[in-house]
């Protein structure tokens, strides 16, 4: 089953046609990579999938995009409501500026959670998802920008977690990452394959080959190939 389907997406930045037509599917516990050269239209169509480009103005979207058969742009779509169900993670950590809990707890706090412990449990059961728990648990009130950079993208990674998102878009999220927690990273990714769907851009094709299941690739704006990765790296 796919989480998301697109069809025909074409996106303006004023009269500039930054997307000529995409079809795309995201396969439920799939990982898929999208990949292409600067300027291609990678980080432009996955923030088609939240919405975000709604916050820059003179931008024209068209075409189908779907979150669980259900249309993204429908004027009937709660936009707060559709971030939850498509989490988004950054090249730079971005941790709110206050305690690891408090970041992981911020979104079931919003979404009106208020049984303590049941909000404590979900904290623990993401930090560890994310790889980072044994790195922060006993320090979970000091400050999330009290930590290396890699900790911090890793309590992000558990902050998106924590709202079960249906799937989790990620934009570079290792690029301003030293190698070793690049590596953590990856290795949290294939680790929780079986409870999230991922859709991750990156610039690097040895990443998309160790971690993801379909790769796309962009090029000027078009998707110029997509598939299962094993097949598109493999050497002919
Ligand atoms: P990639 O993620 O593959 O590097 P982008 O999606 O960032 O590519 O960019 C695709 C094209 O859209 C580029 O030509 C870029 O200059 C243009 N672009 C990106 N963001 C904006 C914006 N906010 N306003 C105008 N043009 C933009
Ligand atoms: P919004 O500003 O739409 O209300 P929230 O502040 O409710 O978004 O964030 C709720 C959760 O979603 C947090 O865990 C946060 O990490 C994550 N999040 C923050 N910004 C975005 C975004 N642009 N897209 C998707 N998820 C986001």
């Amino acid at each position: 089953a796919n989480i998301i389907t697109t069809r025909n997406v074409r996106l303006y930045y004023g009269d500039h046609e930054a997307l000529h037509g995409i079809d795309l599917d995201f396969p439920k516990n799939q990982i898929t990579a999208l990949i292409g050269p600067s300027g291609s239209g990678k980080s432009t169509f996955l923030r088609c999938l939240n919405r975000m480009n709604d916050l820059v103005s003179g931008v024209t979207i068209t075409g189908s995009l779907k979150l669980d058969g259900k249309d993204i742009y429908s004027p009937q779509t709660d936009v707060v409501a559709l971030r939850k169900k498509v989490g988004m993670v950054f090249q730079q950590p971005n941790p709110f500026p206050f305690s690891v809990f408090d970041n992981v707890a911020f979104g079931l706090r919003l979404a009106g959670i208020k049984d303590h412990k049941l909000i404590q449990e979900r904290v623990e059961t993401s930090l560890k998802q994310a790889a980072v728990w044994e790195e922060v648990k006993d320090n979970l009130t000091d400050n999330a920008l009290s930590f290396s950079g890699g900790q911090q993208q890793r309590i992000c990674i558990a902050r998106v977690l924590a709202v079960h998102p249906e799937i989790i878009l990620m934009d570079e999220p290792t690029s301003a990452l030293d190698p070793v927690s690049a590596g953590k990273i990856e290795e949290l990714l294939l680790d929780i394959q079986d409870k999230f769907t991922v859709a991750i851009v990156t610039h690097n094709m040895q990443q998309a080959s160790r971690i993801s299941d379909q790769t796309a690739f962009f090029l000027d704006g078009k998707l110029v190939e997509t598939g299962s990765t094993k097949q598109l790296f493999m050497a002919p």
